[in-house]
């Protein structure tokens, strides 16, 4: 069994050895990493049987009701990666404010940023969740990082990844030399290379949206999925299927895995909210990876790992998967429409001539 499988720390030690920017330091802290998706994984897999299920009673900064298990599995990524002596600072989406090391560990010289238990409202129906992280370099090693360390753009990651826990669990990582997936073996409590070289599908037939947006959407938004709806016979010439798992991992490993693409795009519902999801340790990483894999990620304006952050929890419009896909959506948003809320009448006209059909 052993003879012809790779484990996560065989990959990372070939990879260091290729490579002489990879350092010890930064494979043990990965190591750690996977060690905490590994503590959450079983947490989640014992769900109501651990006395975990439901809310933990109190709203995080982002002012999202926080699951039981959203602080039990921040709870692990810290205490699984603070005493290494690897990071200088850490960013969570349950913390206010970025973590400071105790004082009693050492202080690295990388920033870990993360997303412990991502769409953590799937965990009560039993659909899959996961874990996001972001790595980056501290600007002062071996010192408490500051807030502003950790607005750097995401072309500054040195390493991303994602753990998801569906029917297996894997851990999905790239360290800039493409995207790799390992599969838990839990018996064994080992991560093994099972998806080498992953690549994101050039040619699309799903799109991931949440419809029910369609009010709030730009009008880039709405003809990108208005022409996808109108299948063979509309201006794409082809069939798509819609999906939407409301998971941000799990929508980019079925990307990464099948193709397609995925919008969150900007909106009008929250004028203080001009996206969903969280450039730091959501958008970034998952940007990072799809990249790695061949895709583009962006905000529907440019390039996600492009954004300069102004603050550690900020949210950006997010739009990933195939390449051809995404430019075809940039391309949408650079055109001019008469009314930023109103339907090119173009598409109004038409959307009428259908309804009468
Ligand atoms: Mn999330
Ligand atoms: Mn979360």
């Amino acid at each position: 069994m052993l003879r012809n499988r790779t484990t996560l720390s065989q990959f990372l030690l070939e990879e260091a050895r290729r490579h002489e920017s990879s350092t010890g330091e930064f494979n043990a802290l990965i190591l750690d990493v996977a060690l905490a998706c590994k503590a959450i994984m079983r947490q989640v897999s014992y769900g109501a049987l651990a006395g975990l299920h439901g809310a933990a009673g109190q709203t995080n900064v982002q002012g999202e009701q926080q699951q039981k298990l959203d602080v039990v599995a921040n709870e692990l990524f810290l205490h699984a990666t603070e005493w290494g002596g690897h990071v200088a600072g850490m960013v969570s989406e349950e913390l206010d404010e970025p973590y400071r090391i105790p004082a009693a560990y050492p202080k690295g010289t990388y920033l870990l940023l993360f997303d412990p238990l991502d769409g953590s409202s799937n965990i009560d129906v039993n659909v899959s969740v996961g874990s996001v992280f972001s790595i980056l370099r501290a600007p002062t090693p071996g010192q408490d990082a500051r807030l502003e360390d950790f607005l750097q753009p995401g072309t500054e990651q040195v390493a991303a990844g994602y753990a998801i826990y569906g029917p297996t669990t894997m851990l999905v990582l790239t360290v800039g030399r493409g995207v790799h997936g390992f599969t838990l073996d839990q018996t064994v409590g080992e991560f093994f290379l099972t998806h080498p070289d992953m690549t994101v599908p050039p040619a699309a037939t799903e799109f991931a949206i949440n419809h029910s947006n369609r009010r709030f959407w730009e009008p880039a938004v709405r003809r990108y999925v208005d022409e996808c709806l109108e299948g063979r016979t509309g201006p794409r010439g082809k069939d798509f299927n819609m999906r939407w798992v409301a998971a941000l991992v799990a929508e980019a490993h079925r990307i990464l895995t099948r193709g397609g693409v995925f919008l969150y795009p900007r909106d009008s519902k929250d004028p203080s909210k001009p996206g969903r999801l969280r450039l730091l340790y959501e958008a970034n990483p998952v940007a990072f990876i799809i990249e790695q894999a061949g895709g583009r990620a962006s905000t529907g304006r440019g390039r996600v790992l492009e954004v300069t952050p102004t603050d550690i929890h900020q949210r950006v419009p997010f739009v990933f998967g195939a390449r051809d896909e995404v430019e075809r959506i940039e391309a949408y948003h650079a055109e001019r429409y008469d009314d930023d809320n109103l339907d090119l009448p173009l598409y109004a006209t038409r959307g009428l001539f259908r309804d009468a059909n």
